[in-house]
């Protein structure tokens, strides 16, 4: 055995446990003793290092002590290992479940719930990592870690995140190509911490001298967090937008820059929570922080009565935000990272002075009074708030008053004010609320995107990236509205990607090239995504079109559905009036439809544009003067989406014609060529924007799990997590991946490539079948196959050939 000390714990874990089996099972007959145990070097070197290793070596000690010697050998046989899961003796660990040989769902969960309990919560499907989220720190993230997995053969370590993110930045510098890590899986399954951990390692290997571009690059996602993530009944730090992430990289392979792209934030947890839920944690972080700076008052925020919107019905939440510690120091993290990144004094300013903004707003109420000609008018009986709102979005009170309480319509050519009932002006209020968190943060996102990016002397031109989408998973609560169907749609696409580049291509691949590969059944939800997606009679076609009468209501809403959407897949209970069902791929879920007409109009009344045009806070004035892109520049948008219309979806094709003409992708309630951009046109133009960056790059998946309801370490609900992997098609990965040849290589590329490994340098092989067989054979592989034009070979072949290459 080789001394523990050289090995890392969880390869010294792998290793203890083999080491006692071999114990009980092989030695068993030398009868170990207490002592012959102990003094083993494998476990004295280690004594002391791994706790609760230690404590199952003792239990299995005593279970030792406990054994009569002279049992038979049948009895023995039949002893039952203590640190084995009950039902679970006769399967011995696998790295890959490609590699088991019966692939049935009982071999796969037994192998997923053994290597859980073991704490190795990361296996292989192929080239797939799926992840099980631990619910616990481990200590297998460290800069050591970074380093064992730093270029080496996958095999050499246990599956990990690291080794994931490192076969595709060694994909990204080896082909010179972009790679996109797609990580998915339902909400609290840990998708986030994936992603927080990739873009560690990758930091870690795209070593740029430049230190300060690497501390901006690792505190990008901490920032952007603390504004798009909220506590909710599922995770306390859920994500509530999508987020694609692109580390850019030089030729060489050094980090020079990073590229955030934020999607569908969910605006409307700014003005209303469900019941045990949260907002976005960057009110509660700087309502502690200033509070703790004695600084509320400069912000104008109440210390005794809290803003509506971060106020939960007890009055309690006062008291446990300003006490809170935890929130104190996130502040002062954030207000570190903005140091970082560059914001400057000013900017970070004007930042609490709109969040505060924002609160106040959320303070003023509305009264209804009665004038002789009017019965439906509304007043501000607090006009404390409306003064403190006004003070520090430094705009005029009376003009916010007249914003809130009227608005002007134009009718042949005269103005004329009309007057706002109470209900009115709380949507009003609640829209300018919703409209200047969702500018905000866009702007953030942008502002980031703008001190991140690489250096123009360091030809940004040339460089490659590796994008890594984090996007809120699926979700389905007891009530579900128009948000949960955004979300719901978004993973559907994801999931279609997913089927795409996992079966599709694959098998039409094979095909096309001749090669006899058999064919993997699986659950296609194309015809789903049409059933949202088509135009004119898609779920989201239907949504605008009744979005566009002034009479229509959430009840001819559904109607409208019911009436033009004849699929298997949607459904109408009985007895529930403004529900409808859909049957996704991860679930059955059960829509709310009221509201969702008013949600996808989005309307921002022109008065508060105004308004807030008028303040004297430049960045507030910025936020709504021009309109915001939501990438950046439009021409790469479109020259990204020419490029890669080839590899979009068909759905998609409408669209396509359309992002021609389309100006800019504006935020929804924006007037674009006098027709109002909806939530729903926004989203599927964002959906289509995330979909051509993904479509260019090679795909990387990492497929997280939950394994129980309860956050709890070491608990794994079998049902919980067999459904997991039913919807999302991992049990048919694995026998694609079995069968399959996840590399398909052109020959010219091939032997352009690996030519060294079978000749010498100076002579020149033709890119043809023949050269490709002689290196094959020279590099001494099994299991590859040629096609007409391509060498088909296993995920494993592509390292051993890189290895070869390297040691050339
Ligand atoms: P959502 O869709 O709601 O955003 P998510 O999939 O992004 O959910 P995370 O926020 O990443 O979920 O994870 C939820 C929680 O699970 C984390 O806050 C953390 O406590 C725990 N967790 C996830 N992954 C890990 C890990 N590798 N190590 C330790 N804890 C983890
Ligand atoms: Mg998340």
């Amino acid at each position: 055995n080789p001394p523990p000390t050289l090995l890392h714990p969880e390869k010294w874990c792998k290793e203890f446990n083999h080491f006692i089996s071999q114990c009980l099972i092989k030695d068993f007959e030398k009868r170990p003793s207490v002592t012959y145990l102990l003094d083993h070097p494998f476990i004295k070197g280690a004594h002391g290092k791994v706790s609760f290793l230690q404590k199952q070596l003792a239990n299995i000690l005593q279970d030792q002590r406990q054994l009569n010697p002279v049992k038979t050998r049948h009895e023995r046989m039949h002893t039952r290992r203590p640190y084995h899961v009950e039902g679970v003796e006769k399967y011995c660990l696998e790295d890959d479940l490609v590699n088991l040989e019966v692939l049935d769902e009982d071999t796969i969960i037994h192998q997923l719930q053994k290597r859980y309990m073991d704490l190795l919560i990361y296996t292989y499907v192929g080239d797939i990592l799926i992840a099980l989220n631990p619910f616990q720190n481990l200590s297998i993230y460290s800069p050591q870690f970074s380093r064992l997995y730093h270029g080496v053969k996958r095999a050499a370590n246990p599956p990990h995140i690291f080794a994931s993110a490192d076969a595709a930045y060694q994909c990204m510098v080896t082909f010179s190509k972009d790679q996109c890590i797609v990580i998915s899986g339902e909400s609290g399954s840990g998708k986030t911490e994936s992603a927080h951990l990739i873009v560690q390692h990758l930091t870690f290997l795209g070593k740029a001298d430049n230190q300060t571009l690497r501390e901006k690059i690792l505190q990008v996602n901490s920032l952007v967090e603390a504004f798009g993530n909220a506590c909710t009944a599922i995770n306390d730090n859920s994500s509530r937008f999508g987020k694609y992430l692109e580390m850019m990289f030089t030729p060489t392979g050094a980090v020079m820059g990073a590229r955030i792209s934020e999607y569908l934030l969910e605006k409307s947890r700014v003005i209303k929570q469900a019941v045990g839920e949260k907002n976005f944690h960057i009110f509660y972080y700087i309502y502690a922080g200033l509070y703790h700076q004695q600084k509320l008052s400069d912000f104008r925020l109440p210390e005794e009565k809290l803003s509506r919107y971060i106020a939960d019905e007890t009055g309690r939440v006062m008291h446990d935000i300003t006490s809170k510690e935890s929130y104190r120091r996130q502040f002062e993290a954030i207000q570190h990272c903005f140091r970082i990144i560059g914001f400057t004094e000013k900017e970070v300013h004007s930042v609490y002075r709109i969040l505060a903004g924002i609160l106040n707003i959320g303070n003023i109420e509305f009264a209804a009074i009665s004038s002789q000609h009017q019965t439906d008018k509304s007043e501000i009986p607090n006009t404390e708030a409306l003064k403190n709102a006004a003070s520090v979005l430094c705009i005029s009170p009376k003009e916010l008053k007249e914003a809130l309480t009227s608005h002007c319509v134009v009718t042949r050519g005269e103005t004329i004010v009309r007057a706002n009932t109470v209900d009115r002006a709380t949507e009003v209020r609640d829209a300018m609320s919703k409209a200047l968190y969702g500018r905000l943060f866009s702007w953030i996102v942008n502002r980031i995107n703008t001190l991140l990016q690489p250096d123009k002397n360091i030809c940004a031109d040339d460089g490659m990236n590796v994008g890594i989408l984090d996007i809120f998973g699926f979700e389905n609560f007891w009530r579900n509205s128009f948000e949960q169907l955004c979300i719901n749609i978004a993973n559907e696409q994801i999931q279609y990607y997913f089927n795409q580049h996992v079966f599709a291509f694959e098998q039409m691949e094979y095909q096309n090239e001749g090669i006899d590969a058999t064919v993997v059944e699986y659950e296609d939800n194309r015809p789903l995504l049409d059933m949202f997606l088509q135009k004119p009679l898609g779920l989201l076609a239907l949504l605008d079109e009744e979005s566009r009468f002034p009479q229509a209501t959430d009840q001819t809403l559904v109607d409208k559905f019911e009436d033009n959407l004849r699929s298997k897949y949607f459904w109408r209970p009985k007895g529930v009036e403004l529900c409808f069902g859909i049957q996704h791929y991860a679930g059955k879920v059960l829509y709310d439809a009221s509201g969702v007409l008013e949600k996808n109009r989005d309307t921002l009344p022109v008065d508060v544009v105004v308004v807030l045009r008028t303040s004297e806070n430049k960045l507030l004035q910025q936020l709504f003067s021009i309109p915001l892109t939501k990438t950046g520049n439009l021409a790469q948008t479109k020259a990204r989406i020419a490029a890669a219309s080839r590899s979009l979806p068909p759905h998609f094709s409408a669209g396509r014609a359309k992002v021609d003409t389309l100006e800019v992708i504006r935020h929804p309630g924006e007037t674009t060529n006098m027709k109002r951009q909806t939530m729903a046109s926004y989203f599927r133009y964002s959906l289509m924007d995330l979909l051509s960056k993904m479509v260019v790059g090679q795909p990387h998946f990492v497929r997280c799990i939950k394994p129980n309801d309860d956050r709890e370490a070491l608990m794994f609900s079998q049902e919980r997590v067999l459904t997991q992997l039913r919807s999302t098609g991992i049990l048919e990965t694995v026998s694609i991946r079995q069968q399959g040849y996840s590399h398909r290589i052109l020959f010219e590329e091939f032997v352009k490539r690996y030519y060294y490994l079978a000749f010498r340098a100076h002579q020149i092989p033709l890119a043809n079948k023949e050269s490709c067989i002689a290196i094959l054979e020279k590099s001494r592989l099994d299991h590859w196959v040629l096609g007409k034009t391509k060498v088909f070979l296993k995920y494993y072949h592509i390292e051993q050939l890189n290895l070869l290459l390297r040691q050339v």
